[in-house]
Protein backbone atom coordinates (compact mmCIF):
# COMPACT_ATOMS: atom_id res chain seq x y z
CA UNK A 1 0.00 0.00 0.00
CA UNK A 2 2.62 2.44 0.57
CA UNK A 3 4.24 1.36 -2.35
CA UNK A 4 1.07 2.20 -4.30
CA UNK A 5 0.60 5.95 -2.74
CA UNK A 6 4.02 6.39 -3.21
CA UNK A 7 4.26 5.69 -6.70
CA UNK A 8 0.84 7.81 -6.90
CA UNK A 9 1.96 10.67 -5.43
CA UNK A 10 5.03 11.05 -7.49
CA UNK A 11 2.49 11.65 -10.56
CA UNK A 12 0.79 13.80 -8.61
CA UNK A 13 3.87 15.86 -8.40
CA UNK A 14 5.42 15.26 -11.84
CA UNK A 15 1.46 16.82 -12.82
CA UNK A 16 2.00 19.71 -11.29
CA UNK A 17 5.40 19.93 -13.29
CA UNK A 18 7.14 20.30 -9.59
CA UNK A 19 5.14 23.63 -9.32
CA UNK A 20 4.52 23.60 -5.73
CA UNK A 21 7.21 24.90 -3.48
CA UNK A 22 7.52 21.20 -2.11
CA UNK A 23 7.08 17.45 -2.72
CA UNK A 24 4.88 14.59 -0.86
CA UNK A 25 6.89 12.99 1.49
CA UNK A 26 6.43 10.37 3.99
CA UNK A 27 5.29 10.74 7.43
CA UNK A 28 5.92 7.96 10.83
CA UNK A 29 2.73 6.68 12.53
CA UNK A 30 3.62 9.78 15.68
CA UNK A 31 3.95 12.46 12.97
CA UNK A 32 0.10 11.84 11.42
CA UNK A 33 -1.09 11.30 14.46
CA UNK A 34 0.06 14.82 15.69
CA UNK A 35 -1.04 16.32 12.64
CA UNK A 36 -4.73 14.47 12.94
CA UNK A 37 -5.37 13.88 16.85
CA UNK A 38 -8.73 12.48 16.19
CA UNK A 39 -7.25 9.52 14.94
CA UNK A 40 -7.69 6.71 17.22
CA UNK A 41 -3.60 6.07 18.48
CA UNK A 42 -1.84 2.99 17.55
CA UNK A 43 -4.75 2.58 14.48
CA UNK A 44 -2.54 3.83 11.66
CA UNK A 45 1.51 2.53 10.64
CA UNK A 46 2.03 6.31 8.77
CA UNK A 47 0.71 8.66 6.16
CA UNK A 48 2.09 10.79 3.16
CA UNK A 49 2.22 14.46 3.22
CA UNK A 50 1.64 16.67 -0.24
CA UNK A 51 0.74 19.98 -1.16
CA UNK A 52 -2.44 21.07 -3.14
CA UNK A 53 -4.49 24.24 -2.94
CA UNK A 54 -7.98 25.02 -1.70
CA UNK A 55 -10.07 27.83 -2.36
CA UNK A 56 -13.47 29.76 -1.90
CA UNK A 57 -15.32 29.46 -4.63
CA UNK A 58 -17.80 31.71 -4.13
CA UNK A 59 -15.00 34.94 -3.45
CA UNK A 60 -13.45 33.53 -6.27
CA UNK A 61 -16.08 33.95 -8.49
CA UNK A 62 -16.51 37.41 -7.23
CA UNK A 63 -12.82 38.48 -8.07
CA UNK A 64 -13.31 37.17 -11.34
CA UNK A 65 -16.27 39.34 -11.81
CA UNK A 66 -14.22 42.63 -10.08
CA UNK A 67 -11.67 42.06 -12.65
CA UNK A 68 -14.02 41.44 -15.59
CA UNK A 69 -15.89 44.75 -14.50
CA UNK A 70 -12.58 46.56 -13.98
CA UNK A 71 -11.52 46.00 -17.91
CA UNK A 72 -15.20 47.02 -19.56
CA UNK A 73 -17.47 43.96 -18.64
CA UNK A 74 -21.10 44.98 -17.95
CA UNK A 75 -22.56 42.62 -15.39
CA UNK A 76 -26.13 41.91 -13.82
CA UNK A 77 -27.28 39.42 -11.06
CA UNK A 78 -30.73 37.77 -10.60
CA UNK A 79 -31.19 38.69 -14.73
CA UNK A 80 -31.83 34.86 -16.32
CA UNK A 81 -32.27 34.85 -20.11
CA UNK A 82 -35.25 33.65 -21.29
CA UNK A 83 -35.46 33.77 -24.67
CA UNK A 84 -32.74 33.78 -27.67
CA UNK A 85 -32.85 34.64 -31.21
CA UNK A 86 -29.90 34.10 -33.60
CA UNK A 87 -28.24 34.34 -37.08
CA UNK A 88 -25.06 34.56 -39.32
CA UNK A 89 -25.29 38.30 -37.90
CA UNK A 90 -25.52 38.10 -34.60
CA UNK A 91 -27.29 37.43 -31.73
CA UNK A 92 -30.04 38.21 -29.26
CA UNK A 93 -31.02 37.41 -25.91
CA UNK A 94 -34.14 38.55 -24.22
CA UNK A 95 -33.22 38.86 -20.19
CA UNK A 96 -35.59 39.10 -17.65
CA UNK A 97 -35.02 40.98 -14.12
CA UNK A 98 -36.31 39.06 -11.64
CA UNK A 99 -36.26 40.75 -9.27
CA UNK A 100 -38.39 43.73 -10.73
CA UNK A 101 -40.06 41.55 -13.62
CA UNK A 102 -38.16 44.11 -16.28
CA UNK A 103 -37.78 42.56 -19.25
CA UNK A 104 -34.76 44.11 -21.52
CA UNK A 105 -32.63 42.76 -24.62
CA UNK A 106 -29.15 42.70 -25.06
CA UNK A 107 -27.70 42.17 -28.69
CA UNK A 108 -24.38 41.00 -29.55
CA UNK A 109 -21.82 39.82 -32.70
CA UNK A 110 -21.45 36.49 -30.49
CA UNK A 111 -22.84 35.12 -27.35
CA UNK A 112 -21.39 32.08 -25.53
CA UNK A 113 -23.71 30.04 -22.95
CA UNK A 114 -21.62 28.96 -19.94
CA UNK A 115 -24.56 27.90 -17.93
CA UNK A 116 -22.75 24.82 -15.92
CA UNK A 117 -25.70 22.32 -15.20
CA UNK A 118 -28.11 24.52 -16.86
CA UNK A 119 -26.35 24.80 -20.57
CA UNK A 120 -29.06 22.53 -21.92
CA UNK A 121 -31.83 24.55 -20.82
CA UNK A 122 -30.63 27.74 -21.75
CA UNK A 123 -29.47 26.47 -25.09
CA UNK A 124 -33.16 24.97 -25.37
CA UNK A 125 -34.46 28.06 -25.93
CA UNK A 126 -32.17 28.43 -29.57
CA UNK A 127 -32.77 24.55 -30.40
CA UNK A 128 -35.68 23.06 -28.55
CA UNK A 129 -35.33 19.75 -30.78
CA UNK A 130 -31.63 19.03 -29.68
CA UNK A 131 -30.67 16.42 -27.45
CA UNK A 132 -29.39 16.87 -23.70
CA UNK A 133 -25.53 16.92 -23.60
CA UNK A 134 -25.06 16.91 -19.66
CA UNK A 135 -25.97 14.72 -16.99
CA UNK A 136 -25.66 15.68 -13.61
CA UNK A 137 -23.67 14.03 -10.85
CA UNK A 138 -24.85 15.18 -7.33
CA UNK A 139 -21.87 15.49 -4.29
CA UNK A 140 -22.29 16.51 -1.37
CA UNK A 141 -20.09 18.41 1.58
CA UNK A 142 -20.77 18.68 5.02
CA UNK A 143 -19.19 21.41 7.38
CA UNK A 144 -18.29 20.97 10.83
CA UNK A 145 -16.64 23.33 13.76
CA UNK A 146 -12.61 23.00 14.15
CA UNK A 147 -13.64 21.95 17.52
CA UNK A 148 -15.62 19.02 16.47
CA UNK A 149 -12.77 17.65 14.20
CA UNK A 150 -9.34 18.58 15.57
CA UNK A 151 -6.95 19.10 13.33
CA UNK A 152 -3.73 20.72 12.49
CA UNK A 153 -3.92 23.24 9.26
CA UNK A 154 -3.27 20.10 7.19
CA UNK A 155 -6.31 18.45 5.27
CA UNK A 156 -6.51 14.41 5.41
CA UNK A 157 -7.99 11.83 2.89
CA UNK A 158 -9.71 9.13 4.38
CA UNK A 159 -11.84 5.73 2.85
CA UNK A 160 -15.66 5.53 3.47
CA UNK A 161 -17.03 3.16 5.64
CA UNK A 162 -16.97 0.44 2.55
CA UNK A 163 -13.73 1.59 1.61
CA UNK A 164 -14.87 2.18 -1.75
CA UNK A 165 -14.15 6.23 -2.60
CA UNK A 166 -12.06 8.31 -0.61
CA UNK A 167 -13.31 11.37 1.32
CA UNK A 168 -11.49 14.93 1.75
CA UNK A 169 -11.57 16.49 5.31
CA UNK A 170 -10.24 19.83 5.20
CA UNK A 171 -9.92 22.74 7.37
CA UNK A 172 -11.78 25.36 5.42
CA UNK A 173 -12.73 29.05 6.78
CA UNK A 174 -13.47 28.40 10.29
CA UNK A 175 -14.62 25.16 9.74
CA UNK A 176 -13.49 21.67 8.80
CA UNK A 177 -14.92 20.52 5.36
CA UNK A 178 -15.79 16.82 4.22
CA UNK A 179 -16.74 15.78 1.21
CA UNK A 180 -17.72 14.70 -1.57
CA UNK A 181 -20.30 12.28 -2.94
CA UNK A 182 -21.01 11.43 -6.64
CA UNK A 183 -24.53 9.72 -7.16
CA UNK A 184 -26.28 10.23 -10.80
CA UNK A 185 -28.92 12.90 -10.20
CA UNK A 186 -32.28 13.08 -11.99
CA UNK A 187 -34.49 15.89 -9.69
CA UNK A 188 -35.00 19.33 -10.17
CA UNK A 189 -31.51 20.67 -11.03
CA UNK A 190 -32.88 23.91 -9.21
CA UNK A 191 -32.79 22.49 -5.77
CA UNK A 192 -30.50 19.66 -5.08
CA UNK A 193 -31.03 18.71 -1.82
CA UNK A 194 -28.40 16.88 1.10
CA UNK A 195 -30.44 13.76 2.03
CA UNK A 196 -30.73 11.37 4.70
CA UNK A 197 -28.28 8.70 2.95
CA UNK A 198 -25.66 11.06 2.17
CA UNK A 199 -25.27 12.38 5.93
CA UNK A 200 -25.28 9.13 6.99
CA UNK A 201 -22.53 8.28 4.35
CA UNK A 202 -20.30 11.01 5.61
CA UNK A 203 -20.85 10.72 9.27
CA UNK A 204 -20.37 6.88 8.83
CA UNK A 205 -16.94 7.56 7.17
CA UNK A 206 -15.56 10.29 9.50
CA UNK A 207 -16.86 8.20 12.58
CA UNK A 208 -15.22 4.63 11.27
CA UNK A 209 -11.83 6.59 10.82
CA UNK A 210 -11.54 8.60 13.53
CA UNK A 211 -11.86 8.47 17.54
CA UNK A 212 -15.46 10.46 17.20
CA UNK A 213 -19.07 9.90 17.65
CA UNK A 214 -20.50 12.84 14.81
CA UNK A 215 -23.92 12.66 14.01
CA UNK A 216 -26.86 14.98 12.61
CA UNK A 217 -26.41 17.61 15.48
CA UNK A 218 -22.59 17.69 14.89
CA UNK A 219 -23.71 19.67 11.28
CA UNK A 220 -22.45 22.90 11.15
CA UNK A 221 -23.30 23.10 7.63
CA UNK A 222 -24.38 21.19 4.51
CA UNK A 223 -24.51 21.66 0.71
CA UNK A 224 -25.23 20.06 -2.58
CA UNK A 225 -24.17 20.48 -5.88
CA UNK A 226 -24.71 19.19 -9.24
CA UNK A 227 -21.63 19.01 -11.58
CA UNK A 228 -22.14 19.00 -15.15
CA UNK A 229 -20.58 16.20 -17.26
CA UNK A 230 -20.63 15.79 -20.62
CA UNK A 231 -22.59 12.80 -21.94
CA UNK A 232 -20.62 10.27 -22.80
CA UNK A 233 -21.38 6.60 -22.38
CA UNK A 234 -24.14 4.85 -20.24
CA UNK A 235 -22.36 4.27 -17.05
CA UNK A 236 -21.56 5.69 -13.55
CA UNK A 237 -20.97 9.27 -13.40
CA UNK A 238 -18.00 8.80 -11.56
CA UNK A 239 -16.47 7.60 -14.76
CA UNK A 240 -17.72 10.63 -16.73
CA UNK A 241 -15.06 12.86 -18.32
CA UNK A 242 -14.21 16.03 -16.41
CA UNK A 243 -12.89 17.58 -19.52
CA UNK A 244 -14.58 21.05 -21.03
CA UNK A 245 -16.20 20.79 -24.42
CA UNK A 246 -16.36 24.37 -26.57
CA UNK A 247 -19.05 23.40 -29.60
CA UNK A 248 -21.37 25.24 -31.67
CA UNK A 249 -25.09 25.72 -30.21
CA UNK A 250 -26.62 27.77 -33.36
CA UNK A 251 -25.36 30.33 -35.78
CA UNK A 252 -23.04 33.06 -33.76
CA UNK A 253 -24.05 31.33 -29.90
CA UNK A 254 -21.32 28.95 -28.73
CA UNK A 255 -21.37 26.63 -25.87
CA UNK A 256 -18.89 25.65 -23.30
CA UNK A 257 -19.78 22.97 -20.56
CA UNK A 258 -17.41 20.11 -18.56
CA UNK A 259 -15.01 21.04 -17.29
CA UNK A 260 -13.58 22.07 -13.65
CA UNK A 261 -13.26 25.26 -11.23
CA UNK A 262 -9.21 24.59 -11.40
CA UNK A 263 -9.48 24.76 -15.33
CA UNK A 264 -11.63 27.46 -15.34
CA UNK A 265 -8.78 29.82 -17.02
CA UNK A 266 -8.51 27.71 -19.65
CA UNK A 267 -12.17 27.03 -20.25
CA UNK A 268 -12.40 30.95 -20.37
CA UNK A 269 -9.03 31.19 -23.12
CA UNK A 270 -10.28 28.26 -25.55
CA UNK A 271 -13.95 30.16 -25.66
CA UNK A 272 -12.59 33.72 -26.01
CA UNK A 273 -9.79 32.50 -28.51
CA UNK A 274 -12.46 30.43 -30.56
CA UNK A 275 -14.68 33.36 -31.09
CA UNK A 276 -11.94 35.09 -31.71
CA UNK A 277 -10.86 33.17 -34.44
CA UNK A 278 -14.67 33.18 -35.77
CA UNK A 279 -14.56 37.30 -35.43
CA UNK A 280 -10.88 37.76 -37.51
CA UNK A 281 -9.69 39.68 -34.18
CA UNK A 282 -6.46 40.36 -33.93
CA UNK A 283 -5.79 39.00 -30.34
CA UNK A 284 -7.33 36.19 -28.56
CA UNK A 285 -7.48 35.88 -24.68
CA UNK A 286 -5.58 37.81 -22.22
CA UNK A 287 -6.16 35.84 -18.86
CA UNK A 288 -2.78 34.79 -18.63
CA UNK A 289 -1.76 38.49 -18.14
CA UNK A 290 -5.19 39.37 -15.95
CA UNK A 291 -3.69 39.14 -12.09
CA UNK A 292 -6.48 38.50 -9.24
CA UNK A 293 -6.29 39.17 -5.87
CA UNK A 294 -3.38 41.13 -4.33
CA UNK A 295 0.28 40.89 -6.23
CA UNK A 296 1.53 41.66 -2.69
CA UNK A 297 0.62 39.93 0.15
CA UNK A 298 3.38 41.19 2.49
CA UNK A 299 2.93 44.68 1.63
CA UNK A 300 -1.25 44.30 1.88
CA UNK A 301 -1.05 41.81 5.46
CA UNK A 302 1.28 45.38 6.85
CA UNK A 303 -1.09 47.81 5.87
CA UNK A 304 -3.81 45.73 6.86
CA UNK A 305 -2.41 44.91 10.31
CA UNK A 306 -1.67 48.68 11.37
CA UNK A 307 -5.22 50.02 10.53
CA UNK A 308 -6.81 46.90 12.04
CA UNK A 309 -4.96 47.04 15.28
CA UNK A 310 -5.98 50.79 15.74
CA UNK A 311 -9.46 49.54 15.20
CA UNK A 312 -9.23 46.78 17.61
CA UNK A 313 -9.80 44.24 14.76
CA UNK A 314 -8.02 40.62 15.53
CA UNK A 315 -5.68 38.66 13.56
CA UNK A 316 -8.15 36.28 12.67
CA UNK A 317 -10.34 38.77 10.86
CA UNK A 318 -7.57 40.39 9.11
CA UNK A 319 -6.52 37.00 7.46
CA UNK A 320 -10.26 36.42 6.82
CA UNK A 321 -10.64 39.78 5.05
CA UNK A 322 -7.02 39.37 2.61
CA UNK A 323 -8.13 35.34 1.36
CA UNK A 324 -11.87 36.90 0.84
CA UNK A 325 -11.23 40.43 -0.89
CA UNK A 326 -7.80 40.60 -1.63
CA UNK A 327 -6.56 44.22 -2.30
CA UNK A 328 -9.90 45.80 -1.71
CA UNK A 329 -9.61 44.45 2.00
CA UNK A 330 -8.43 47.81 2.62
CA UNK A 331 -11.52 49.25 1.49
CA UNK A 332 -13.85 47.23 3.54
CA UNK A 333 -11.51 48.41 6.95
CA UNK A 334 -12.21 51.93 5.05
CA UNK A 335 -16.14 50.96 5.89
CA UNK A 336 -15.06 49.68 9.07
CA UNK A 337 -13.40 52.73 10.28
CA UNK A 338 -16.44 55.04 8.83
CA UNK A 339 -18.53 53.16 10.33
CA UNK A 340 -17.84 51.71 13.29
CA UNK A 341 -18.92 48.36 12.44
CA UNK A 342 -15.68 46.97 13.67
CA UNK A 343 -16.97 44.13 15.58
CA UNK A 344 -18.08 40.61 14.18
CA UNK A 345 -20.98 39.81 11.51
CA UNK A 346 -22.34 36.79 13.58
CA UNK A 347 -20.45 36.16 16.95
CA UNK A 348 -17.26 33.94 16.98
CA UNK A 349 -16.95 33.82 13.62
CA UNK A 350 -13.94 36.31 11.75
CA UNK A 351 -16.20 38.16 9.19
CA UNK A 352 -17.23 41.52 10.45
CA UNK A 353 -20.16 43.34 10.18
CA UNK A 354 -18.79 46.13 8.08
CA UNK A 355 -18.90 43.35 5.11
CA UNK A 356 -22.22 43.28 4.85
CA UNK A 357 -22.48 47.20 3.82
CA UNK A 358 -19.35 46.35 2.04
CA UNK A 359 -21.29 44.00 -0.27
CA UNK A 360 -24.32 45.56 -0.45
CA UNK A 361 -22.33 48.50 -2.00
CA UNK A 362 -19.65 46.93 -4.12
CA UNK A 363 -20.77 43.18 -4.54
CA UNK A 364 -24.26 44.05 -5.44
CA UNK A 365 -25.26 41.78 -2.52
CA UNK A 366 -29.18 42.54 -2.75
CA UNK A 367 -30.71 39.66 -0.83
CA UNK A 368 -29.82 38.44 2.66
CA UNK A 369 -29.19 35.31 1.10
CA UNK A 370 -26.31 36.60 -1.13
CA UNK A 371 -24.66 38.12 1.68
CA UNK A 372 -24.60 35.17 4.17
CA UNK A 373 -24.36 32.34 1.31
CA UNK A 374 -22.45 33.82 -1.56
CA UNK A 375 -20.04 36.92 -0.03
CA UNK A 376 -19.71 35.62 2.82
CA UNK A 377 -19.77 31.69 3.79
CA UNK A 378 -22.03 32.13 6.98
CA UNK A 379 -24.92 29.70 5.78
CA UNK A 380 -21.87 26.54 5.53
CA UNK A 381 -19.73 27.64 8.56
CA UNK A 382 -22.26 28.63 11.18
CA UNK A 383 -24.77 26.17 12.77
CA UNK A 384 -27.91 29.03 12.84
CA UNK A 385 -26.98 30.29 8.71
CA UNK A 386 -26.08 33.81 10.07
CA UNK A 387 -29.23 33.69 11.66
CA UNK A 388 -29.12 33.45 15.62
CA UNK A 389 -28.85 35.57 18.35
CA UNK A 390 -26.17 38.01 18.21
CA UNK A 391 -26.49 38.38 14.32
CA UNK A 392 -26.50 41.30 12.83
CA UNK A 393 -26.37 40.30 8.96
CA UNK A 394 -30.33 40.73 8.45
CA UNK A 395 -30.07 44.41 10.66
CA UNK A 396 -27.58 46.03 8.48
CA UNK A 397 -29.21 44.27 4.92
CA UNK A 398 -32.24 46.25 5.55
CA UNK A 399 -30.54 49.56 7.15
CA UNK A 400 -28.12 49.39 3.65
CA UNK A 401 -31.27 48.58 1.58
CA UNK A 402 -34.12 50.01 2.94
CA UNK A 403 -35.81 47.37 3.74
CA UNK A 404 -38.96 47.25 6.54
CA UNK A 405 -39.97 45.37 8.79
CA UNK A 406 -42.06 42.75 6.32
CA UNK A 407 -39.60 42.72 3.73
CA UNK A 408 -37.08 42.29 6.23
CA UNK A 409 -38.74 39.45 7.64
CA UNK A 410 -39.75 37.71 3.89
CA UNK A 411 -35.61 37.60 3.43
CA UNK A 412 -34.96 36.08 6.26
CA UNK A 413 -37.66 33.55 6.16
CA UNK A 414 -36.51 33.12 2.48
CA UNK A 415 -32.78 32.18 3.71
CA UNK A 416 -33.82 30.22 6.75
CA UNK A 417 -35.85 27.73 3.89
CA UNK A 418 -33.67 27.32 1.53
CA UNK A 419 -30.80 26.55 3.84
CA UNK A 420 -33.23 24.25 5.45
CA UNK A 421 -34.16 22.88 2.29
CA UNK A 422 -30.55 22.25 0.78
CA UNK A 423 -28.84 21.00 4.52
CA UNK A 424 -32.59 18.73 4.50
CA UNK A 425 -32.17 19.79 8.49
CA UNK A 426 -34.03 22.10 10.81
CA UNK A 427 -31.77 25.03 11.80
CA UNK A 428 -31.63 24.93 15.19
CA UNK A 429 -32.78 28.01 16.14
CA UNK A 430 -35.67 30.60 15.70
CA UNK A 431 -34.79 33.01 13.17
CA UNK A 432 -34.61 36.94 14.49
CA UNK A 433 -35.56 39.74 12.29
C1 LIG B 1 -19.72 18.48 -5.22
C2 LIG B 1 -18.81 19.10 -6.21
C3 LIG B 1 -17.45 19.07 -6.00
C4 LIG B 1 -16.59 19.63 -6.93
N1 LIG B 1 -15.26 19.62 -6.65
C5 LIG B 1 -14.40 20.20 -7.50
C6 LIG B 1 -13.01 20.24 -7.22
O1 LIG B 1 -12.55 19.77 -6.17
N2 LIG B 1 -12.21 20.84 -8.11
C7 LIG B 1 -12.67 21.39 -9.26
O2 LIG B 1 -11.90 21.92 -10.03
N3 LIG B 1 -13.99 21.36 -9.58
C8 LIG B 1 -14.87 20.78 -8.74
N4 LIG B 1 -16.21 20.74 -9.03
C9 LIG B 1 -16.65 21.20 -10.35
C10 LIG B 1 -16.88 22.68 -10.46
O3 LIG B 1 -17.55 23.19 -9.34
C11 LIG B 1 -17.72 22.94 -11.72
O4 LIG B 1 -17.09 22.32 -12.81
C12 LIG B 1 -17.79 24.41 -12.01
O5 LIG B 1 -18.36 25.12 -10.94
C13 LIG B 1 -18.66 24.65 -13.24
O6 LIG B 1 -18.52 26.00 -13.57
P1 LIG B 1 -19.40 26.62 -14.72
O7 LIG B 1 -19.01 28.06 -14.80
O8 LIG B 1 -19.31 25.78 -15.95
O9 LIG B 1 -20.89 26.49 -14.18
P2 LIG B 1 -21.59 27.24 -12.98
O10 LIG B 1 -20.59 27.69 -11.96
O11 LIG B 1 -22.69 26.35 -12.54
O12 LIG B 1 -22.16 28.55 -13.67
C14 LIG B 1 -23.32 28.54 -14.47
C15 LIG B 1 -24.01 29.86 -14.27
O13 LIG B 1 -25.10 29.97 -15.19
C16 LIG B 1 -26.12 30.69 -14.54
N5 LIG B 1 -27.41 30.48 -15.24
C17 LIG B 1 -28.25 29.42 -15.19
N6 LIG B 1 -29.34 29.63 -15.97
C18 LIG B 1 -29.17 30.84 -16.53
C19 LIG B 1 -29.97 31.61 -17.42
N7 LIG B 1 -31.13 31.18 -17.90
N8 LIG B 1 -29.50 32.85 -17.78
C20 LIG B 1 -28.32 33.31 -17.32
N9 LIG B 1 -27.52 32.61 -16.47
C21 LIG B 1 -27.96 31.40 -16.08
C22 LIG B 1 -26.13 30.13 -13.12
O14 LIG B 1 -26.77 31.01 -12.23
C23 LIG B 1 -24.63 30.02 -12.87
O15 LIG B 1 -24.12 31.20 -12.29
C24 LIG B 1 -17.10 20.21 -8.11
C25 LIG B 1 -18.47 20.26 -8.32
C26 LIG B 1 -19.33 19.72 -7.38
C27 LIG B 1 -20.81 19.78 -7.60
Amino acid sequence: MRVKFGVGLWAYDALASFRSNQIHKHLSAEETESMLPALPEGKITGGFLYYDCKTDDARLVMEVLVAAVRIGAVVANYSPVIGMESSAEGCEATVQDSLSGDIFRVRAKRAVVAGGVWADRIENLLRPEKEDRLRSSKGIHLLFSRADIPMSNAAALIPDAERERMLFVIPWLDSVLVGTTDTEYSGDIDAPAVDDGDRKYVLDALNSVFDLDLNDASIAGAYAGLRPLVKGKEGATADLSRRHAVYDVAPSVIGITGGKLTTWRRMAEDAVNRLAEELDASRGSRTEHIRLGTSDLAALNLALGRRAERLGIPDASVSSLVRSYGNRALSVLDVAEETGLTGPLVPGHPMLAAEAVYTAHSEMAIRLTDLLCRRTRLALTNREAGLGIGSRAAELMAAELDWGYAKTKIEVETHRAAVELERGLSLPLPATG
